[in-house]
């Protein structure tokens, strides 16, 4: 994933369409730089794709072209003082993607821009319970139309939407959310039909906010990565070798349900003694005498200074979630492991004791070069990655993705 490198074209004995497609790969390594990076110069490009300059200055100007980056002078350069390379800028007005965060209380929607960063966003708060698939869509009909209100907003190309569930990678179909209470519910189809002519993406929230860390938190510049994510349920999402690993159907990464405590309580999965019954939302406001269903308000609660008897129920929660990440870390060896969502406030709030944890299971070798952080992405993971999930795709033919609509389709949207 971080891996982004030029080819050069074949010679003259090279066919037409094999040439065609060199220019579609580099074009696609050249904005998904600038698209992350937010502004790199000419010379920068042709280092880091290992390209010649004539070849990247007909790059940037095919993207020129396309309507999808701006150059500009560097500011401060002056005249006469030789000639300093161009900056290329993504276009942030060019195009958007719709992310959407769906969890059993809140549904998150914002309008991600190229080159990074929410332009709108749009919350909805949900009580009664977990919502039906009817539900859920309801709900994203309307907030996705408020954020289309934004004038910010402009031609809009996907809806990325994050999960707790174990979902399909193929084609959105849900097989299993605990937490909504869902079981094979055909969701990805279902919002296809809802907004026609978006590309839709439908992926575990875990999954997702790895790769919203990776490319825009605090794993940026780190390949071998896990991100734990904590909310009603815990779920896990990796990066390894620069990629995201997802398996072979798209289910991996459901550390929740790793067995902890073979005698402690019944699971939603029906399984005794999962790890989510340690850590999960419910089992951190049950430590701290807290309503179970209150998992935001609780989230809340833990970034103020507690009392000390919360305090310490709170270090046996941490002591726990470093448990389990020792053992996750045994098994996969990462650089880093980042805690999302509530477990960010439980490791906030008792780093020392989650830090406890983690070594009192870890083996030594496997602890050497390992570090703990909460998540960064602004505003948060997993939005980041249900919208950079989309980029992804788009980025790969920016020539077919990102081509201006034809008159009509414009008129249609107008
Ligand atoms: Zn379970």
């Amino acid at each position: 994933m971080t891996g982004t490198t030029g080819r050069r074209a074949p010679g003259r004995s090279g066919s037409g369409a094999a040439q065609d497609e060199v220019r579609r790969h580099n074009l696609s390594a050249v904005l998904t730089i600038v698209h992350r990076a937010g502004s790199i110069t000419r010379s920068e490009l042709t280092e880091r794709l290992g390209l010649s300059r004539s070849t990247i200055k007909a790059l940037v100007a095919e993207l020129v072209a396309l309507g999808v980056v701006t150059e500009t002078r560097p500011a401060g350069a002056r005249a006469g003082a030789g000639r300093p390379s161009l900056v290329v800028l993504p276009h942030e007005a060019a195009a958007h993607v719709l992310a959407a965060d769906v969890g059993v209380d809140r549904i998150l929607v914002g309008a991600y821009r190229l080159g990074g960063g929410f332009t709108a966003s749009r919350e909805a708060q949900l009580s009664g319970g977990p919502p039906t698939v009817a539900q859920v869509t309801s709900h994203l009909r309307v907030l996705v139309a408020a954020v289309l209100e934004h004038p910010g907003v402009s031609r809009v190309l996907g809806l990325g939407v994050a999960l707790p569930a174990i979902v399909r990678s193929s084609d959105g179909f849900v097989r299993f959310a605990p937490n909504l209470r869902w079981v094979d519910e055909p969701f990805g189809a279902v919002l296809e039909q809802t907004f026609p002519g978006l590309r839709i993406v439908v992926a575990n929230d875990s999954d997702l906010g790895a790769l919203g860390e990776h490319l825009r938190g605090a794993g940026r510049d780190v390949d071998d990565l896990l991100y734990v994510h904590g909310d009603v349920g815990i779920g896990a999402g990796f990066v390894l070798a620069g990629r995201s690993v997802n398996g072979v159907a798209g289910y991996a990464g459901e550390v929740g349900h790793m067995v902890t405590r073979p005698d402690g309580p019944v699971c939603r999965c029906g399984v005794r003694g999962c790890w989510e019954t340690e850590v999960g939302g419910p089992a951190v406001a049950a430590a701290l005498g807290w309503p179970a269903g209150a998992v935001q308000e609780l989230a809340q609660h833990l970034r103020s200074p507690l009392p000390r008897p919360e305090r310490q129920a709170l270090a046996e929660v941490a002591r726990a979630v470093g448990r389990g990440v020792g053992t996750l870390v045994n098994i996969l060896n990462p650089r880093t492991v980042i805690l999302g969502g509530l477990l960010q406030c439980v490791y906030e709030a008792a780093s020392e004791e989650v830090d406890a944890g983690m070594r009192a299971v870890a083996l030594r070798a496997c602890l050497e070069e390992v570090r703990l952080a909460g998540a960064a992405c602004d505003p948060d993971a997993v939005l980041v990655g249900a919208a950079e999930s989309l980029w992804l795709r788009l980025l790969e033919d920016p020539a077919a993705s990102l081509a201006p609509p034809p008159a009509t389709e414009q008129l249609a949207t107008a």
